[in-house]
């Protein structure tokens, strides 16, 4: 399967092509049309593998329809550490550069002004370190009721460093009605209960 056959939009796959990525990786492949048609997913595949771009890419086709609401982000991505919610928050930008998504990242060592000022405003995509997360919620600043699509990405790291608690608050703060992805190396116990907890019927796929 080409880029061309996953279903994503034409302006999208300009972006794809502007990257220069001739083909779609196996992950990219396989969680691609999956997202598209609203299914929860857990991908069990290792950083390398062109994981990131297989959620950022159909969010951002499914998020381009509908817009943002004051303090309400439509989208929550939570990784375990400040680089890859970075990295994550890269990708959104060289993907969406066409797109007119609003994006916030909440991790440590930003300040809370900038951030307020941007969930004030409201977001299509947060993307969040569980722990600064928390603190946003607590504050007041977000409220994470309208958030349609949920990706847990690096679980396994999460659990390694203690923030499956965290995890699993965060979950029970978002409505019901949401689709859930989740990414992780391996699947140890915790992480399929994490899994069959919070999401339904998920499709899981392997690289
Ligand atoms: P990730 O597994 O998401 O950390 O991605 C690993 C690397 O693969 C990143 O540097 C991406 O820019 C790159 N990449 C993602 N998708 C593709 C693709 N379809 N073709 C070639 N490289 C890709």
């Amino acid at each position: 399967l080409s880029f061309h056959q996953l279903g994503l939009s034409d302006e999208l796959l300009g972006a794809v092509a502007d990257s220069g990525y001739s083909d779609p990786t196996d992950i990219q492949r396989q969680a691609i049309p999956l997202v598209l048609m609203g299914k929860d997913v857990v991908g069990v595949a290792q950083t390398g593998t062109g994981k990131t771009a297989s959620f950022v890419l159909p969010m951002i086709d499914i998020l381009s329809q509908g817009r943002s609401r004051a303090r309400m982000p439509r989208s929550l991505i939570i990784a375990p550490t400040r680089e890859l919610a970075d990295q994550v928050a890269q990708n959104f930008e060289k993907y969406g550069k066409n797109s007119k998504l609003s994006m916030a990242l909440l991790i440590g060592g930003v300040s809370f002004g900038d951030q307020d000022k941007a969930l004030a405003k409201g977001v299509d995509v947060l993307i969040a370190t569980p722990g600064r997360l928390l603190d946003q919620f607590e504050r007041g600043k977000i409220l994470l009721s309208g958030v349609d699509i949920l990706v847990i990405d690096e679980a396994d790291r999460m659990l390694d460093m203690g923030f499956i608690p965290d995890v699993e608050r965060i979950c029970g703060l978002l409505g019901r009605n949401r689709q859930t992805l989740l990414f992780s190396a391996t699947m140890p116990p915790p992480i399929k209960k994490l899994a069959d907890k919070f999401m339904s019927s998920p499709k899981q796929i392997e690289v």
